[in-house]
Formats: structure tokens, C-alpha cells, sequence
């Protein structure tokens, strides 16, 4: 028995990195999955390395619309959807101009980060559960270690990703309380080696040393691969979390365990 044999699961952010990884991992364990994200040519590839059981859609987390379309698409063709993953993201760094610390914030580009980190979670939150009333499933909203911690060069990541941190409870006790069979939890990766990482690493040597510096602030001693956060929402998603709501799983290889200037 695979661990998601029968489930209906849409990904966000699913062309390239970790919602690439999170679909393939899924489609292994039994899942019928539809890819979504704005990059169409990447996200049709990546239906092809998930085989016959997955399907690509666009979807611009971003635009109410684009979700309506999507999900009345999915409960047309499968009934309903038993797993949401939002994990589309940005860091705002290549999508906007900055600047992007508290004291000279660019407003249209904190604007631009919430809209598709934080109003792209809670579009899809919306219409999940829709589709999933009446049949239960799991909401797996990917925030980060920046949802935890004050990141002062990127402030509306973080902002937002703290956001979708407490939205997720929000969530979680709306359809507990409604006895829905929903459930939805956090994800909070950190120095995950994806596509968001290639403008702030550089290339050639230059990346190996930024790689080897961030990897000595990591207590495992290595930077993470996405399969690290597709496994973490693998077990989110199926059946065996069936009593965890609410919660934030922390996939950093240690990051948020430790403190600076501890004494030792
Ligand atoms: P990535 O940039 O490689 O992939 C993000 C994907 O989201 C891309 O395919 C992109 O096209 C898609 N996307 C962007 N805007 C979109 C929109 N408006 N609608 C739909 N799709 C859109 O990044 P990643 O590292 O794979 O990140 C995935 C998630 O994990 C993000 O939410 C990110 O914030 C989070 N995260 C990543 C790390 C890390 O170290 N890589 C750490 C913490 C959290």
C-alpha cells in the first residue's frame, strides 16, 4: 500500500525546486497529482519526469480567478482534492526592485512578495477547503525558518512567511471546529538548495564558497536538497498525520534548534 494511494493532490509552485520535488515524491507514493505554477514550459516538463498520473495546470496563486478555474477543474474531473500544497514563493530579490530592509522598504515590492507568499496561501486555503469539504484532506502551507526569525535584508519574506505561520492555525481550528476532516500544518524549511538560491550564491567558485559558508552555520553540516522537504510534506499530507493539525515542522537541518553567543 503506498502512503497516498487514491489522494488527489494540487501543488503550487511545482515546475522547478521544492514543489518539483514534493510532486514526483508524491506521484511515487500513489498520488494523482496536478502540478500548477506560472513558469508552463518548466511545470510541463516536470509532469513528464512525474509520469502517467500526473497533470500540469497554470495557476497564478496570486489571481482568485485562476484558483476558481483550477480547483472547479479538479472536483469536475476527480470529485474533490484530498491534498493542497502551497509552496509557491518568492523572495522578492529577482521579482521586485527593492530595497527590502525596514528602514527603506520599497512598498510596491513588500507588496508584490505578500501577494503571492501570503494572499496565494490564504486564496488556496479558501478554495481547498471547498473542494475538500464533505471528504476531509490536508492543507501543507510551506513557510520557512524566515517565518521565525527577523531576516533584516528581506523583511517582506519574512513578514509574510510568519504569516502564513498563523494562518495555518487559523485554518487548522476553522475546520477542526467545523469537524471537517481537514487538517493544516506548516512547513518551515531553511537552506534548502533550490532555483530561489541562484541569485544570492553566484556561480563557479564563487557559489562553492557562499555554499561552504552558509554550510558551517548549519549543525548537520550540510545544505539541504529539496527530497528533504518533499519527504516532511509526504508525511504531513497522508494518513498517518491524521491526528496533527496545526503544527510547524522545522526542515533546516538544525538552524532553529540553536542561538548565537550561547554559553559554551
Ligand atoms: P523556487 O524559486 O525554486 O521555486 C518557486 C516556484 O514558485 C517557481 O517554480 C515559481 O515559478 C513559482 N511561483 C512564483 N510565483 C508564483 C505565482 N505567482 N504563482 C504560482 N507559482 C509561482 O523556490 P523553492 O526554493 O523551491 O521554494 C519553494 C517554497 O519553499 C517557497 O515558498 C519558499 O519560500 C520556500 N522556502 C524555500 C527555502 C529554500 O531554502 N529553498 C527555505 C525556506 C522556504
Amino acid at each position: 500500500m503506498q502512503r497516498l494511494e487514491g489522494k488527489i493532490a494540487l501543488i503550487t509552485g511545482a515546475a522547478r525546486g521544492i514543489g518539483a520535488a514534493i510532486a514526483k515524491t508524491f506521484c511515487q507514493n500513489g498520488a494523482t497529482v496536478i502540478l500548477t505554477d506560472i513558469l508552463d514550459v518548466e511545470g510541463e516538463k516536470q509532469r513528464l519526469v512525474c509520469g502517467p498520473t500526473a497533470a500540469y495546470q497554470h495557476l497564478d496563486v496570486r489571481l482568485e480567478d485562476d484558483w476558481k478555474r483550477v480547483t472547479s477543474a479538479v472536483v469536475a474531473e476527480h470529485g474533490g482534492l484530498d491534498i493542497l500544497v502551497n509552496n509557491a514563493g518568492i523572495t522578492g530579490y529577482v521579482e521586485s526592485s527593492g530595497p527590502h530592509d525596514p528602514e527603506n522598504l520599497d512598498m510596491a515590492s513588500w507588496q508584490a512578495v505578500h501577494d503571492v507568499n501570503l494572499t496565494g496561501v490564504a486564496l488556496g486555503c479558501k478554495y481547498a477547503i471547498k473542494a475538500m469539504k464533505g471528504r476531509g484532506g490536508s492543507i501543507v502551507n510551506i513557510s520557512s525558518r524566515s517565518g521565525m526569525v527577523g531576516i533584516p535584508g528581506a523583511a517582506a519574506y519574512a513578514s509574510s512567511k510568519a504569516a502564513v505561520r498563523n494562518h495555518t492555525k487559523s485554518v487548522a481550528l476553522h475546520c477542526a471546529e467545523r469537524s471537517m476532516g481537514i487538517r493544516c500544518n506548516s512547513l518551515h524549511p531553511a537552506a534548502i538548495l533550490t532555483p530561489m538560491w541562484d541569485p544570492m550564491l553566484g556561480e563557479g567558485e564563487a557559489r562553492k564558497q557562499a555554499i561552504a559558508t552558509i554550510e558551517k552555520d548549519i549543525p548537520l553540516g550540510y545544505i539541504g536538497a529539496p527530497e528533504d522537504v518533499a519527504f516532511a510534506a509526504l508525511y504531513l499530507a497522508s494518513d498517518e498525520a491524521r491526528y496533527i493539525t496545526g503544527v510547524e515542522l522545522n526542515v533546516d537541518g538544525g538552524i532553529l534548534a540553536g542561538s548565537a553567543a550561547r554559553p559554551d
